[in-house]
């Protein structure tokens, strides 16, 4: 079967179906990547400051906006609607953030060769091809649409079939911006159509961000391809409580890090790795905190558990928690769905999931803990990077430089001690092992697709 069969804006607070768009059709394809390739060729030889005049106004769209852009996604995908402005905003902020800095990360810089003088310069590649998800259907996109599109890049985006509405309304953004025809095109297509977008000379670059499974489909035919890509996969973050932790300080970050964007963010905190001498007190207070979370229509501002993107993840999600629990895991709350309309999760605890449980290895992306009570800080270190993921995982103490001793030999590409303000602007992101490979945002993330070549010059003999 062709997946998807169809671009479906779905309400998951009231299971009602929004709007539907079809895939296009090879015609339309084609039409999209010639028109982003003649893009390209105009778009490259612009100047640092044009392509600033396009992101800064589309920045500013999207501030002056904030409230329809954040109701769109509540609507697609159930985003609590605070959160969404948040979104909305954040995702402005990156937009601008690259058009202050991206020539300045971007300027020659100077070799010191044994003869003679060289030098690095940057340039664009071409027509790069996106994959993105829906659980940030905005900010996903202004990762990969504010630096590449200051570096001189031109994008084909196929956004996930979940979030059409979002998908169209940041093309649109961006053309109301000025953007012109071809630097940013949505594609409502196939996973077979991706491949022959991948394939297609024209596409100079492949970006994912999504599961494991994708990557492992999509960074394999653009290896084919011997294209460039990143990969921004899944993630199962441990939020380590030390023994001399403030419990009182990291619970609000316990329930927000598992709990925000309904517990579906690669870096959520998902394993809580606690010392046992603060084990029971944590386990106790964050029980409690999360039974005091009010299920709700995450329009509504009073809302402080939404429901999850689809009622496919739900199933998806409740069948893992039984898998566990037969596997031997105790389910200490939660599990089930909740008794209303809409695919809503009951918040989770898990206890007990030994290795070999399939719950010790897999992601949870939804509001399901996983607890793990140890003896010392070498046991805490251990168990953190047993895990094929490495994305990013967060150390919660007194002692800062005990913390930052700890983040240091944690195997992930992120780690936070004591918050876990996850993604800034100018701070990379990205992960190693089944977490993927690459850099978005900050610095690194505009280096990603763009020719870095070496200029040598001076008169030197040649060898005789
Ligand atoms: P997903 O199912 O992999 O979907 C992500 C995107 O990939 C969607 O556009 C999807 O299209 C597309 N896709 C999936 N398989 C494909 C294939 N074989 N060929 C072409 N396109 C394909 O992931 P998700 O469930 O939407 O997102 C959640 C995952 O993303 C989690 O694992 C999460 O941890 C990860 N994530 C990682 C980061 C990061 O920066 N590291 C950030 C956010 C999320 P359809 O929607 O049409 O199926």
């Amino acid at each position: 079967m062709t997946k998807p069969t169809s671009y479906q804006s779905l309400n998951p607070n009231t299971g009602k179906i929004l709007k539907s768009f079809e895939l296009i059709d090879s015609d339309h394809l084609e039409h999209a990547l010639a028109a982003a390739d003649t893009c390209f060729q105009s778009w490259k030889h612009t100047s640092y400051d044009e392509r600033a005049v396009v992101l800064n106004k589309a920045a500013g769209l999207l501030r002056a906006n904030v409230d329809d852009f954040a109701r769109l996604e509540t609507l697609e995908m159930g985003k609590r609607i605070d959160e969404a402005r948040s979104e909305v905003k954040f995702s402005a902020d990156i937009l601008a953030y690259y058009a202050l800095h991206a020539e300045a990360f971007l300027a020659p810089t100077k070799l010191h060769p044994k003869t003679g003088e060289a030098h690095m310069e940057s340039s664009p590649l071409g027509a790069l091809f996106c994959v993105e998800p829906w659980n940030f259907p905005y900010y996903q996109l202004a990762r990969v649409a504010g630096p590449q599109l200051m570096a001189g890049n031109v994008l084909l985006v196929k956004h996930s079939a979940v979030v059409p509405q979002c998908a169209l309304a940041f093309e649109k953004l961006l053309l109301d911006a000025g953007a012109p025809p071809g630097a940013y095109t949505n594609l409502f297509i196939s996973y077979e159509q991706a491949d022959l977008v991948i394939d297609d000379p024209r596409i100079k670059g492949v970006a994912l961000t999504g599961s494991l499974s994708a990557g492992r489909s999509i960074a394999a035919r653009a290896g084919q391809n011997l294209k460039k890509s990143t990969m921004e996969l899944g993630g199962s973050d441990a939020f380590i409580v030390l023994d001399d932790a403030d419990i009182n300080q990291t619970i609000p970050w316990a329930v927000w890090g598992r709990m925000y964007n309904g517990g579906q963010t690669c870096t959520a905190a998902k394993r809580f790795i606690v010392l046992d001498a603060v084990a029971d007190e944590f386990l106790a207070k964050f029980k409690a905190a999360l039974e005091a979370l009010k299920p709700g229509d995450p329009m509504d501002e009073t809302t402080t558990h939404g429901p999850l993107s689809t009622e496919a993840a739900l199933v998806q999600l409740l069948a893992q928690v039984d898998a566990a629990v037969k596997g031997g895991a105790t389910l200490l709350m939660g599990g089930k769905r909740i008794d209303r309309p809409g695919s809503f999760m009951q918040p989770t605890i898990l206890t007990d999931v030994k290795p070999g449980n399939p719950a010790f290895r897999e992601e949870f992306f939804g509001p399901v803990v996983s607890f793990f009570r140890v003896n010392s800080e070498e046991d805490a270190i251990a168990l953190a990077n047993d895990s094929d993921f490495g994305l990013g995982g967060s150390v919660w103490t007194r002692d800062v430089a005990r913390g930052k001793r700890i983040a240091s030999r944690v195997d992930t590409g992120m780690m936070f001690v004591n918050s876990i303000d996850w993604s800034d602007a100018e701070l990379p992101f990205g992960g190693i092992k089944n977490s993927g490979y690459g850099r978005e945002l900050g610095n690194m993330g505009i280096q990603e697709f763009v020719n870095k070549k070496l200029v040598r010059s001076g008169h030197i003999p040649a060898p005789v």
